[in-house]
């Protein structure tokens, strides 16, 4: 295997366990969503959306001559980003979470550009094609999350005012 195709692999394999670490931090917070429907209705549809990032990262890894093990994400997964389930016990925590997800949303830009790089290289048109698809969704999402920072914000403040807890 050519030093471009093992790092191909690898980046695939990264991708795999940021999708499934991904999933690991939406589902508690939609879970914990109180007071603000229109972030659950958002986290769920990428939620969805996630799932289907992971079956073509599935195909792609097929095809690569890796494969999908679970344990292999495990090991390969990163520690970083599980900040978003420490803000769980904050009275803000809708607040914080918005700007963990906008940060890890950028995350996944960037390593789908990452991997559309070496795949634009090799000319593999396939996974330029599957790439751009998880790439323009969480561009979308980040997009989302930008224009969600001052309404829920603002919406967190006036529950406090009205004297709610606010919590979720
Ligand atoms: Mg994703
Ligand atoms: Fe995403």
């Amino acid at each position: 295997m050519s030093d471009v195709s093992s790092i191909f692999l690898t980046g695939l394999r990264n991708a795999h366990a940021m999708e499934n670490q991904a999933l690991s931090i939406m589902k508690p917070q939609v879970s914990r969503i109180e007071n603000y429907p229109q972030v659950a209705r958002r986290l769920e549809q990428h939620i969805a959306e996630t799932e289907g990032q992971i079956a073509r990262l599935d195909q792609l890894l097929a095809g690569a001559g890796g494969d999908n093990n679970a344990l292999k994400d495990m090991a390969l997964s990163f520690t970083g980003a599980m900040a978003a389930l420490g803000h769980t016990v904050a009275p803000d925590e809708i607040i914080k979470n918005s700007f963990a997800n906008y940060a890890f949303e950028h995350f996944e830009i960037a390593a789908y550009k990452s991997l559309l790089a070496l795949a634009n290289h090799t000319g593999n048109s396939n996974a330029v094609q599957l790439l751009t698809q998880n790439l323009q969704e969480e561009q979308d999402m980040a997009a989302w999350l930008d224009q969600n920072i001052e309404p829920v914000t603002l919406q967190y403040a006036a529950l406090r005012e009205m004297g709610q807890t606010a919590k979720k």
